[in-house]
């Protein structure tokens, strides 16, 4: 027998188990499930085309033949990204652990809070530096992260005096070329005006609400922009700037002369360039704010015994959830590279980070006198780590330097730029003189040495200290260090302790062979905007990937350029909306969405300029015909697209759904499938074949990456022949469709580096291993369905009875007994499991997905879990506010407190079932208090105590 298939490590059932479980689930065979399951009109006819298996040490041996083609040149052309190093021991201890990167987003904070620290504390050092009050956990890129400033700025305009008239955005010409892009597809569908010019010419004209500036500029300037900021505040502009937060360790930040939202990336905190991601962008404002500000905010609250603790502050503010009403779709975020910037912060401390900008600055300061007194011109008068030089022929220099295996930035004929960054070393500066000496056809630089001048004015100096706090001054032997990260990934539930069943998020095996490339160099340090003769590695797996994701959704085309599933569906409604424009029918505007729809569906496209019209679902969880018909009539002439999940919200594979797209196009609509579900119809079905013409694939749900505690993610769209024209492109680097739509993320195909974790998925399971995969995670799904019936409701079935890969329970009777569903969430725990999908699409139920990398074994100690709990809940009628099940989680400290009055065992309270005690889990802290910690939002590490006093 073959022991070393993919398939065999990946999916966690095999042979000697089906009989039992096709048994319980009262099957002939897989085969008959997957009938009942799958409506018989929607089945492929045949096999997908895909190359076949590679075992993973074939796939790894292939993987380091196709890195060799990726050359790794010298790379100074910054723009938004630069050269930096990771310290070896954030690389093994975080981004190369299971215990960091298969974690999920923090919504059960109890077994959270080894992240959630260590994203307040890449919080704080993005308030620190910027000299903000408030910050994120992190959005998508720099690009992105300027389009969600515009589009907040916009939102509050209408607070302050200013009428909604005003629809002009300034956009600085020193503003990143990619982030211009992102900034002209953003803005016109909301309306927004953008006005490209010099900030020193600007009017601060009435029917300007805000303006965006870059810091430094594009090309390295430091400009002093206090005026301006002092200008517009009179003619109530807002203003954002895009910061580089390197460079504000030396300069005055941007909340010191009274900006209103600071962006920019934490990219080179120590994280691979990744030929253009993924990496943590920023996004710090002020407190006025922080009901407005996208993504997600940690806050500091306290637990049940009174203790601090860490949650997801204002959840009920995160913008999706408002569906419709949100101003950004941003769900997943980049989580596990905030955590990784964030303790590069820890690593270094304020000292450490003065040293390396110093160098940096030093260095360009070395450079640029010696290229003048080579007879160049340097134009920065004012800069950190950019020179702007004049020469008679870029051409000319370009050739020659890339002879010398180094690149610079290109501006036209006569300009480049050139970045000096963390990983520049003495040695590499003689290289780069050397260009330009050979330029000059000079043999040698006069090398009389000179004293180094200051070129930064003083007022433009950071006078204020940062990352004063502990965290960032205690951890400098690598020895606390590692103890430090460990301390904080042992209070974390991950994949590596036991099943996430989160419905709709399929957490599914991060497979080391998929991850371990992403370690390698020729993979980690190229710049996305490298010449593609450097990059024809990446360009291999890159086209390789879109091809074999075209196949697998049946489609035409692929774009990987969208870094999130929410971003995917942005991009997809945008495609459609440059289709119906190509048409002459730009007026159709109106997006059909049904009512249990993912929160980030309606957000997207209002943020596409489309009118949601929300359509009802039949008791039985399906799409209501009767009412979507009258719909898409009344709508007929304006209707642009419908969105529908496949198999739906609610686990079920609808069978009119053929009869629904063919309704959508009779009435000139296009049809838009989230394809968060993929997982259960990878090789038995695809979009094409129900009749979508666009859909996104979740590429951290479906095929592999890791959940990153909430981000990184892939979110690449797939579309049919007419839209294919309309796929993203990108300013520098020539990408997308003949007719490409202008920019949804900031690097040419987004986030590279991770996307070579589903080239690894796909080419190692093959046809054959994700055919199995996808039927496994179907037959797991109904084999958890039949163990827990009789005990828990499903609330939604397809016609035989059978869920898809995931189902709804009903917890909304438990009410009567006193029971919520965040109790069941919460007593798991105690369990040693996470929750499933806490009320999501339905209120009042989890939504379990078990994925096919789960063992039986693990599926029996889940289905036992929530089976005792469920005995738990009949018995808390005696005592509905007193019982195991409101007390969850129990910690170590009350299991060994002296006084135990609770009316159970401490034994029912900590190891309720056998198994537990084998591989206990225990939560670091109580229940967390939500609302106390909203009415007092604390967002930044100042030490708890401080915070405890406070009060
Ligand atoms: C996860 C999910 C999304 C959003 O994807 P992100 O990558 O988090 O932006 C959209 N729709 C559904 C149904 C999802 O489950």
């Amino acid at each position: 027998m073959r022991t070393d298939l993919f398939a065999l490590r990946h999916i966690g059932i095999h042979e000697d188990d089906l009989q039992h479980m096709l048994k319980t689930v009262k099957a002939e065979s897989l085969d008959q499930i997957i009938a009942e399951t799958i409506p018989s009109d929607i089945r492929l006819a045949h096999p997908l085309q895909l190359s076949k298996a590679l075992s993973e040490h074939e796939f790894l041996s292939h993987l380091k033949t196709l890195s060799r083609k990726n050359k790794l040149f010298k790379t100074y052309i910054g723009l938004g990204y630069h050269d930096c190093i990771t310290p070896s021991v954030i690389q093994r201890n975080i981004l190369e652990n299971p215990g960091w990167y298969t974690a999920y987003t923090p919504y059960q904070a109890e077994i959270a809070q080894g992240r959630l620290e260590a994203l307040l504390n890449f919080q704080t050092v993005i308030s620190d530096l910027t000299g903000m009050e408030l910050a994120n956990a992190s959005l998508l890129d720099e690009s992105t992260a300027a389009a969600e400033a515009m589009s907040m700025l916009f939102d509050v305009r209408t607070r302050s005096q200013k009428n909604n008239s005003a629809i002009k955005f300034f956009v600085s010409q020193e503003v990143l070329p990619q982030t211009l892009s992102l900034l002209q597809t953003r803005s016109k569908p909301l309306g927004i005006e953008l006005v490209v010019g010099d900030h020193e010419e600007f009017g601060f004209d009435e029917d300007f609400y805000g303006a965006l500036l870059q810091y430094p500029g594009k090309y390295g300037q430091v400009y002093d922009y206090t005026s301006f900021v002092t200008k517009a505040k009179e003619h109530e502009i807002k203003v954002a700037v895009a910061a580089d937060l390197l460079s504000l360790v030396l300069l005055t930040p941007p909340g010191e002369f009274g900006v209103d939202v600071v962006v920019g990336t934490s990219q080179r905190f120590g994280i691979p360039l990744g030929y253009g991601g993924p990496h943590a962008a920023f996004f710090a404002t002020k407190e006025e704010f922080k009901r407005n500000i996208p993504g997600r905010i940690i806050g500091v609250t306290r637990d049940a015994d009174g203790q601090p603790a860490l949650r997801m502050a204002l959840q009920t503010r995160e913008q999706h959830i408002k569906r419709d009403k949100a101003t950004s779709n941003i769900c997943t975020a980049q989580v596990l590279l905030a955590v990784m910037a964030g303790m590069y912060a820890v690593y270094h401390g304020p000292k450490g980070l003065k040293y390396i900008a110093e160098k940096i600055h030093h260095k360009a300061r070395i450079v640029s006198q010696r290229i003048k007194r080579l007879g160049f011109e340097q134009l920065n008068t004012s800069f950190f780590d950019t020179l702007k030089i004049n020469v008679p022929d870029t051409d000319r220099l370009r050739e020659i330097s890339e002879q010398h295996g180094i690149n610079f930035n290109y501006i036209d004929k006569n300009t480049l730029s050139i970045s000096i960054n963390e990983a520049t070393h003495d040695e590499d500066i003689k290289p780069i003189l050397s260009c330009f000496l050979q330029l000059k056809a000079q043999k040698e630089e006069n090398l009389l040495s000179e004293p180094i001048k200051d070129v930064i004015p003083k007022t433009l100096l950071r006078k204020t200290p940062f990352l004063e706090y502990e965290v960032f001054n205690s951890y400098r032997s690598e020895t606390e260090l590692m103890r430090y990260i460990k301390k904080l990934e042992r209070k974390d539930l991950s994949l590596n302790h036991s099943m996430i069943s989160l419905g709709s998020c399929t957490m599914k095996l991060n497979a080391a062979s998929e991850m371990l490339p992403l370690s390698w160099a020729e993979w980690g340090n190229l710049h996305p905007f490298v010449p593609l003769d450097q990059a024809e590695g990446y360009q291999e797996v890159l086209r390789e990937l879109e091809k074999d994701l075209t196949t697998i959704t049946g489609f035409a085309g692929t774009s990987l350029q969208p870094n999130s599933g929410a971003q995917g569906e942005y991009a997809g409604l945008m495609v459609i909306r440059a289709y119906h424009e190509s048409r002459n029918e730009g007026h159709r505007n109106i997006c059909l969405i049904p009512s249990s729809a993912h929160g980030t569906n309606p957000a997207s496209a209002v943020m596409a300029g489309m009118k949601v019209v929300v359509t009802k679902t039949d008791d039985k969880g399906n799409i209501d015909l009767a009412d979507l018909e009258e719909k898409a009539k009344l709508h007929s002439g304006n209707l642009a697209a419908l969105m529908v999940t496949y198999p739906s919200t609610h686990g079920v594979f609808e069978s009119s759904i053929k009869y629904i797209t063919k309704l959508i196009h009779d009435h000139g609509g296009q049809v838009y499938m989230d394809g968060a579900n993929m997982n259960a119809q990878v090789g038995l079905t695809n979009p094409a074949t129900i009749g979508a013409d666009v859909c996104h694939l979740n590429l951290h749900k479906t095929f592999a990456i890791p959940h990153g505690g909430g981000g990184p993610g892939v979110g690449p769209i797939c579309v049919a022949e007419q839209l294919l024209p309309f796929l993203p492109g990108n300013p520098l680097i020539k990408t997308g469709g003949s007719h490409a739509i202008s920019a949804i993320s900031a690097a040419p195909w987004g986030s590279s580096l991770v996307c070579l974790i589903s080239y690894g998925y796909i080419k190692m399971l093959g046809e054959q291993g994700l055919v199995n995969s996808t039927k496994v995670a179907i037959l797991n799904a109904n084999y958890i369905k039949e163990r827990l019936s009789g005990k828990y409701e499903v609330l939604y079935t397809g016609e035989y009875g059978r869920a898809a890969h995931e189902m709804i329970i009903d917890c909304r009777p438990f009410k009567q007994n006193g029971i919520e569903v965040t109790d069941i969430a919460k007593r798991l725990m105690d369990y040693g499991f996470h929750a499933p999908t806490v009320s999501f699409p339905v209120a009042g139920t989890v939504m379990i997905e078990p994925t096919e990398s789960e063992s039986l074994a693990e599926l029996d100690r889940f289905c036992d879990a929530m089976n005792a709990i469920r005995d738990e809940i009949a018995k808390a009628a005696e005592n509905p506010i007193n019982n195991p099940l409101k007390n969850a989680p129990h910690t170590l400290k009350m299991l060994t407190n002296d006084e135990w009055d609770f009316p159970y065992s401490r034994q029912q309270a900590a190891f309720p079932l056998p198994f537990v005690s084998d591989n206990k889990f225990w939560p670091t802290v109580r229940r967390v208090d939500d609302a106390y910690g909203d009415r007092n939002l604390i967002c930044s590490c100042a030490p708890m105590e401080a915070y405890l006093e406070s009060e």
